[in-house]
């Protein structure tokens, strides 16, 4: 039997169902595809020992777009979160708590420095001011601003009318793209804790260390999300069941376990795909949630592509450098440094361990030279903490962001070196909460091979792509091709290869599904 879709979406990350769910809500008859057995991507929650449950990949639910939980009304499809408002950083002796709250965390800071809790409120506005800016600029479809005809000079005029009045957010946000997040946190503040605090946030999805130019970006970029950190109710894996379910009350269909070999193109435009089984589904769009190299360089005929596009997907960088490391404990890790009277918190379920700036750009300094690092920096969180549906009873999980950890090892492999990494890691974790360790029942390491195996991420990096100044805006993920499209007619893209890029943020996906949308009413 011959099947026929409107639309077909490639992949089934948290970018692809919401991107299904806004085109079958408009009324396309519309389907995901997905190579894995369930859905998700990276936003997927796994039994990863008997018992034990756990979010694989990302863990903390903060950039959910506000829009995009009530357009497509997650909550009523079994959305839950638990709020998560402080971060703490133990030292060997006390700690920190980086609260929502600007109060709470100036007093905090005013406990190691006066001069720099003087200062918070200056170093917050700036802060503020280029994360209002980048809330802006995250919902916009990145204009090409050297398209030589009517509508792209259109196009140009209205975005720079739009940014008339944000000049200083501009200036703001140029900064913190050519900064080092060192440079930057040294502006305002002089505590080594109090700046490696911060500076934590430009080591994610980043490749180099926070005293390299442009990691400033990687800080801001990390707090602007608008929903606040929370653990979602069931892990990531409930945000993605919640978007398939928002889709399917509108008619998406899901098929997993179904690889994609090829994308269908005949004279320049897209008609369907052909699954690894042989079966050939017609669609007159087709929108690729996965990887922009996996799409372009696996899945579509070469000829199809002009060669420039081509080089300009292949120098895509999509290595990553962190791993995770999912532990199921008998008991809550203590940290020696913690104290709820000075932190005002009840328990620290979510950490980062960083004591001072040298310690988080040390960690990068092996990595350069192929190898992982020997005291890695770490963001232990325990989501069982509050959501009970994660462990059994006593028991928790604690799962570990941390770095770095390069993908290609020199003279070695992970297979061989991963038993020495998790003992790193632990000795780090044991330093900040003795006897963790022993605690430890069972664990499971991921690295970013292990990511790329599994959910066909090429170089596994958390973003899809790293987030520096040539891989963002119109330059996402290609020049000329930040605006969801393609080079072939009628295929798009909406997963976090395309602007703003990784996070759990269904952001492309929603902007994927407007510009889709837009050209479907131009061309029937
Ligand atoms: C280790 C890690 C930690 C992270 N931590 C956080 C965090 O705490 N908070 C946060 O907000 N973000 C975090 N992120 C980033 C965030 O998870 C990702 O940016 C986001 O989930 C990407 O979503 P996506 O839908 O664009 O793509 P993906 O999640 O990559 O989805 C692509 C989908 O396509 C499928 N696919 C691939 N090839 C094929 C094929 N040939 N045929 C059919 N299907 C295919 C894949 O299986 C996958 O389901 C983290 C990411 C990682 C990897």
């Amino acid at each position: 039997m011959t099947r026929k879709y409107d639309a077909v979406v490639v992949g089934s990350g948290h970018n692809g169902l919401t991107c299904g769910a806004y085109l079958a809500r408009a009324g396309k008859n519309t389907l995901v595809l997905e190579q894995k057995s369930y859905v998700g991507g990276a936003s997927v929650t796994e039994e990863f020992s008997p018992g034990f449950r756990a979010s694989t990949y990302s863990f903390i639910m903060g950039h959910l777009h506000p829009k995009v939980i009530n357009e497509l009304e997650l909550k009523r499809f079994g959305l839950e979160y638990y709020p998560q408002p402080n971060v703490f950083n133990p030292t060997e002796d006390d700690g920190i708590i980086f609260s929502k709250d600007p109060v709470k965390t100036q007093q905090q800071i005013a406990r190691f420095s006066k001069s720099d809790a003087e200062n918070y409120p200056k170093f917050f506005q700036r802060l503020q001011s280029t994360i209002e800016i980048l809330r802006m600029l995250q919902m916009e479809t990145p204009i090409n601003p050297f398209r030589k005809d009517l509508i792209g000079l259109l196009k140009s005029m209205r975005f720079a009318w739009k940014l008339r009045n944000a000049e200083n957010e501009m200036y703001n946000l140029m900064r913190s793209l050519s900064m080092s997040a060192h440079d930057y946190v040294s502006q305002w503040f002089e505590n080594d804790l109090v700046k490696a605090k911060f500076m934590f946030w430009a080591t994610i999805g980043g490749n180099v260390g926070p005293y390299s130019p442009g990691t400033a970006f990687y800080l801001v970029t990390h707090l602007v999300g608008q929903t606040g950190m929370s653990f979602a109710k069931g892990g990531m894996g409930s945000i993605a069941e919640a978007l398939k379910k928002s889709g399917e009350a509108h008619g998406m269909e899901i098929q997993c376990d179904a690889w994609v070999q090829e994308i269908l193109v005949r004279d320049g435009r897209t008609y369907g795909v052909r699954l690894r089984s042989g079966e050939k589904i017609y669609a007159s769009r087709v929108i690729s949630n996965v990887n922009v190299k996996r799409t372009f360089l696996d899945m579509v005929e070469r000829s199809h592509l002009p060669e420039d596009f081509v080089d300009n997907v292949k120098g895509f960088r999509s290595r990553g450098m962190g791993f995770k490391l999912l532990c199921a404990v008998d008991r809550l890790p203590q940290y020696k440094g913690f104290s709820k009277e000075k932190t005002g918190t009840e328990y620290p379920a979510y950490a980062h361990i960083c004591p001072t700036p040298e310690f988080l750009e040390r960690a990068f300094h092996e990595a350069k030279f192929g190898w992982y690092s020997s005291e890695p920096f770490l963001s232990p969180n325990v989501p069982s903490y509050t959501d009970k549906t994660l462990a059994p009873s006593g028991k928790h999980v604690v799962a570990f962001q941390g770095g770095v950890t390069p993908y290609e090892l020199k003279n070695s492999d992970w297979d061989k070196e991963g038993p020495q990494l998790v003992k790193n890691a632990f000795n780090v974790m044991n330093r900040f909460a003795p006897g963790f360790s022993e605690s430890v029942l069972d664990y499971k390491l991921i690295t970013p091979r292990d990511i790329e195996a599994d959910i066909n991420l090429p170089g596994g990096n958390s973003q899809h792509g790293e987030l520096a100044l040539d891989q963002i805006f119109f330059m996402r993920p290609v020049p000329r091709y930040a605006d969801y499209r393609s080079p072939v007619k009628y295929l798009y893209q909406c997963g976090a290869s395309t602007h703003p890029g990784g996070a759990v943020s269904a952001i492309p996906g929603h902007n994927a599904a407007r510009e889709i949308l837009a050209d479907w009413r131009w061309k029937k």
